[in-house]
Formats: C-alpha cells, structure tokens, sequence
C-alpha cells in the first residue's frame, strides 16, 4: 500500500478537491496520511490567486524534497490552480518536482503515479466535461460537510485567473448532488455548504439553483445549508424566494463587492452596479432576517482614484458587513487587467487605502458583534478550543450567522447548543451556556 500525503492551499473549492483526490487515490489502495513523514507519495494542492502563496508553495515543495533523503522514492506533486498557470515553467523553477496535474486531471492520478519517467509528468488539459460524477470525496473529520455543485467560471472579472486555470462553468447533476447530502446526512452531518466558485449561476439543465435549495433543503437531517460563493448578478428572484421558503438555509452570506465605484466595477466587468448591489442587499436582508454579510474588497485596482477609493468606503459604512477579505490590487500574469490595463496605483498608496479599508471595517465589524452581547445564540459546536478561559477549556463553534462562538462548557462536536453572548470582538463572540 503507497501512502499519500495531501496539502492544501487557497479557497474551499481546493479543500474540497483535495477531498476528491484522497478518494480517488484510496479506492486504488493507496494510505492517507496526515503529516509527510513516512509518504512515498506528496502532492501540494495549490491556489494561483495570489503571487506570495505561489513562491510559498515552491518553497514548501523545495523543503519537502529534503523527506528523499529518508524516501528516495519519493514523489512530489504540484495540484490545483497553480500547476495550471504555471504548467510551461514549473519544471524548470522547481526541478525536484515530479509531476504537475491541473484541476481537471485527478482522474488520471493514479495512472501519473504508476508512471516512473526521468522528467516532470505533466497533465494541464481543462476539460469541459469533467465533474467528477461518482466520486465520494474523503471528507476531513468535522461537522460541515463541503459538496462542490458547480466548477469553473464563466464571468472573466478582469483582475481574475480562475476562469483560466479551472475552466467554464459545469454543474453537477441535480441527482448527484441529492445522492451525495443524503449520504451526508446518514454520516451524521447536519450542515452542508454548496459549493462553487459562482455557486448560485448552478444549473444542470433542468434544475437551477432556487430548485436545488428547496431539494437539498428537504434532505432529512440537514439542519443547516449553506452556499458560497454567490456572485451579485446571479440571484434571481426564484433564488430570493428559495432563501426565504427554506427553513435550513442560514441568514450568512458572502456577497463579493470587490469595489464601491461604478467606474471601478465597470473596469473589474463584475456586471453589477454599485445601486444593484444596494439593491440586491436590501432583498436579501428581508428574505434572511438577521442576516449576516461578508464580502471581499480590493484595494488599489488599475486607475482607482481617490474618489473611487472613496466611494468604497462610504458603500462600506452604509452597508456595514460582518467582515470582509480586503486585499490590495496586484496582477495576475494571464488576466485581461494583466495584459491590458495599467496597474497604476503606486504601491504605497494600495497600502495606505488596504489599511484604511481594514481600520473602517475592523470597526464596524466589532460594533455589530457587541451589538450580539446579551444575545442567544444557536451554536452547532466544532469541538475544543485552542483557548483557554483561566483554568477551563473551551469548545467551539459557529451560530447559524456563520460567526465563530467560544464557551467553557464541554459539549460533543454536531451538537447544538444555545450560548448567552456575553462579549465579543471583531471576529469572535464569547458566551456561557443558556439553560
Ligand atoms: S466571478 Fe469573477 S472573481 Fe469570481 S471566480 Fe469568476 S472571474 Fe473570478
């Protein structure tokens, strides 16, 4: 029995497609294991998304190399997004790596590592077709469970490499996806989260995505569903009324904004304008009382002004998010803002507004979570804390907002509990157990 060892970069759809590839390679006997040492056999599942996350993996990859010394056997594999931007270089940049497999190849896996060539194995092609239909991914233990309904993207948002390194948008058939909770379900999983990468265009054909919630919804046991990411022109009004006729879906959603400028969202072609998105909030909040938004920002894209700048954070202290992954501008070799446009904000400027976006949200998102103080909240509980509170440990888990709760009570993983929010900061609540 070879044994694998399986790391992984970037968004949910890479841990979910890490979950698909240990299955693939357990049903053709292989070990998962869960550090490096002792693997014949190590893959780095990678993200493109960001320049440092790629020197990052090859670095980690140059480090891994070093087990040979112990396993000279041994294989080393980049996966992911990463391996399909830089497929031509790859080789070259990083030689002690031994094969080199984009998001569309894992089927052929186990055939790459049956292989013994000299040179790096590569396997980039993007396959329209490939859904991975049948495949059981290995979920890692935990009490939500990821199931990937859609792949790839149609969109081309200038500033983005995911339509190149994944491909176009697929949906996974209706059928699957209600095979897949209902399995969920009798492991014991009480929450899913669907997943795609513009989660709500989904559609199959004959079922779009308000169909698939009322479907996945009625699947008994499921207690909480969850999606992400929806893209803002995507919500269409069967969409909104699924939201507010499904019991299981949580009031939590990440709605990307990416800028508060009409002539920024025009140049990022995100399709939607600044009073669409308004728009598009003020439904969504009726549909999901209480509910909670995030969203993601970019600081410093080609040409923001400091009016544009400025427009951000005004939308961003009229609609007041949760939180938000903010990031400064920086382009993606392969994108259209890459080729074509100018990346003209100095970088000490992308810096300064970074910080004063994060300063304006980090506050706003501490005086809505202490606005929760004296609150119930419903916890499904993750498990033990790395916290301690004095001499008592702490357990953990999320309210059906998506926020993070802490409590000194012990209490199983999937079991739900109702915590008294008793303090809070930007990112955590902290409570005691209600009676
Ligand atoms: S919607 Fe835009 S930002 Fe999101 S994955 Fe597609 S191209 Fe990238």
């Amino acid at each position: 029995m070879r044994r694998v060892y399986i790391e992984t970069y970037g968004c949910q759809m890479n841990v979910a497609d890490s979950e698909l590839v240990a299955s693939i390679l357990r049903q053709e006997g292989y070990q998962i294991l869960p550090t490096p040492e002792g693997a014949e056999v190590i893959l780095l599942n990678t993200c493109a998304v960001r320049e440092h996350a790629e020197e990052r993996v090859i670095g980690r990859a140059s480090q891994l190399s070093g087990l040979r010394a112990h396993t000279p056997n041994l294989t080393l594999g980049i996966l992911g997004c990463m391996a399909q931007r830089l497929a031509e270089t790859l080789p070259e940049r990083a030689p002690f790596v031994d094969l080199v497999m984009g998001p569309d190849s894992y089927r052929r896996l186990p055939q790459l590592l049956a292989d013994t060539a000299e040179e790096t194995l590569l396997d980039v092609r993007l396959d329209r077709e490939e859904d991975y239909l049948g495949i059981d991914p290995i979920r890692r233990q935990g009490v939500n469970a990821w199931v990937t309904i859609m792949r790839g993207c149609d969109k081309f948002c200038t500033f983005c490499i995911v339509p190149f390194v994944r491909g176009r948008e697929r949906s996974v058939p209706a059928d699957e996806i209600l095979r897949q909770v209902r399995l969920l379900a009798a492991q014991g999983y009480r929450e899913v989260t669907l997943l795609g990468q513009t989660v709500n265009s989904y559609s199959d054909g004959e079922v779009d995505f308000a169909d698939l919630l009322r479907s996945v919804g009625q699947v008994e046991g499921i207690r909480r569903l969850r999606f992400t990411s929806p893209h803002p022109s995507d919500f269409t009004p069967q969409v909104i009324a699924a939201l507010t006729e499904v019991p299981a879906i949580c009031p939590g959603l990440h709605l990307p904004l990416q800028s508060g400028s009409d002539r920024q969202l025009e140049l990022m072609r995100r399709g939607y304008t600044v009073a669409q998105y308004r728009d598009l909030v003020r439904r969504l909040r009726t549909a999901l009382p209480g509910l909670a938004l995030t969203t993601d920002l970019i600081a410093g894209f080609c040409g923001e002004t400091e009016t544009d700048f400025q427009e951000t954070l005004d939308l961003v202290g009229e609609l007041r998010f949760d939180s938000a992954f903010m990031f400064k501008y920086s382009p993606r070799e392969g994108t259209y803002a890459h080729k074509k446009m100018a990346d003209d904000v100095p970088e000490a400027l992308k810096t300064e507004r970074l910080e004063r976006l994060i300063g304006l949200q980090e506050g706003i998102s501490r005086q809505i979570n202490e606005g929760l103080v004296g609150r119930l909240a419903e916890v499904l509980v993750e498990g033990p804390s790395k916290r301690q509170q004095g001499d008592t440990r702490t357990y953990y888990g999320r309210s059906p907002q998506g926020k993070t709760v802490i409590f000194p009570h012990e209490a199983p993983a999937n079991s739900l509990v109702q915590i008294r929010v008793q303090r809070a900061t930007s990112h955590t609540l902290f409570g005691e157990l209600s009676p």
